[in-house]
């Protein structure tokens, strides 16, 4: 079976339509088909200011949210990142080896740390897509489930694999790391903000009007359906250039029901905006309803949550020890005796 790595961040409690939708639900899909290996990634949430509860409540509700999703610890290994210290490790061997434009020149980091202001960055912020790199790598993976905000960070890993196989392996019987693709599933890879069709809907986002998180009462999700920004036309029609608001829209629609979009388009000919818009306040409630209830079961039974992720981890931490033990040993360290 081919091996797939993905991680996504405890930093605000919920997860928003965008993280399920462009991620953790093709991390479901996967499951059956892969050798998957899921992760809270809490060290990137520590690059931007945390509180120390908050961090951990939101990484056990991120994990509860996970499972409530469809993720099934008996066809996949779901784990908590800081519960691995080779993620660590090998993250500082990957800094070594970047190169200090290599890593200015990613887009995240700069758009995040343009948020912040310079004063307030860390140095782990600007650092973060190399950590990134060393989850990767770390587990062989053949593949990277992630949103197109992704992109340039799975281009890095590739990069840096292929020079540390190129520097180190030397005649190697196998090479130190497999090299990952992207999995970008193209119809869902970048969700936009309600209000702001232009910009991804974010967890850091500027307004949370345009957010809709998944544990939100869903009259509130409601609402911000209904008030979505779209345009002065009132055609229902599937065109991002033009109408990247009610495109959006469909998109969602479309995912949530599997539905074809052009079916949605036959389905609302003649019909406004307004109806569109409730229908899929509707079906959003539907659906998410009952995610809320699982992910409250989860929460509920923390002994079992714990221990869900207690056995990840071993599973985990196995496959990685495995990587960094190549690794400590052809960049040239001595082993411990
Ligand atoms: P932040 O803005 O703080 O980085 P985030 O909203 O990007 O938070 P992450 O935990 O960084 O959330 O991302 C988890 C996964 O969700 C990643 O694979 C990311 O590509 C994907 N993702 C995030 N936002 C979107 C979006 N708007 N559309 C599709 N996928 C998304
Ligand atoms: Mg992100």
């Amino acid at each position: 079976r081919p091996r797939v790595l993905s991680g996504i961040q405890p930093t605000a409690g919920s997860f928003h339509l965008g993280n399920y939708l462009g991620a953790v639900r093709q991390w479901v899909a996967l499951q059956e088909t892969h050798d998957a290996f899921y992760m809270v990634v809490d060290l990137h949430a520590i690059t931007v200011p945390q509180d120390p509860a908050e961090l951990r409540a939101n990484t056990r509700l991120a994990a509860a949210q996970l499972l409530a999703a469809g993720l099934d610890p008996e066809r996949c290994t779901l784990f908590v990142q800081s519960h691995v210290p080779e993620h660590a490790q090998l993250g500082w061997v990957m800094n070594c080896l970047t190169g200090f434009g290599e890593a200015s020149r990613m887009t995240q980091f700069k758009d995040k740390s343009a948020k912040q202001g310079a004063d307030r960055t860390t140095v782990g912020l600007f650092t973060y897509p190399i950590l990134q790199v060393a989850d990767i790598l770390l587990y062989q993976a053949d593949a990277v489930p992630v949103g197109e905000d992704q992109r340039q960070h799975i281009e890095l890993t590739r990069d840096l694999a292929e020079r540390f196989n190129g520097r180190f392996d030397q005649g190697a019987a196998r090479p130190t790391f497999t090299i990952p693709d992207a999995y970008i599933v193209r119809e869902t890879a970048k969700i936009y903000d309600l209000q702001d069709p232009a910009v991804k809907m974010s967890k850091s986002a500027s307004s949370p009007k345009g957010l809709v998180n998944l544990l939100d009462e869903p009259k509130t999700s409601a609402k911000k359906f209904k008030s979505a920004v779209t345009d002065t036309d009132t055609v229902i029609r599937y065109d991002t250039e033009a109408k990247p608001g009610v495109s959006n829209l469909l998109t969602i629609y479309a995912t949530l029901t599997g539905t074809a979009v052009p079916e949605l388009e036959r389905r609302y000919e003649g019909k406004g905006y307004g109806a569109l818009k409730t229908d899929l306040a509707e079906v959003f409630t539907e659906w998410v309803t009952p995610f809320r209830q699982r992910t409250q079961e989860y929460l509920d039974d923390p002994e079992s949550l714990d221990s869900v992720l207690a056995k990840g981890a071993e599973k985990a931490r196995a496959v990685a020890a495995e990587t960094l033990a190549t690794v400590y040993d052809r960049v040239g360290f001595v082993p411990a005796k």
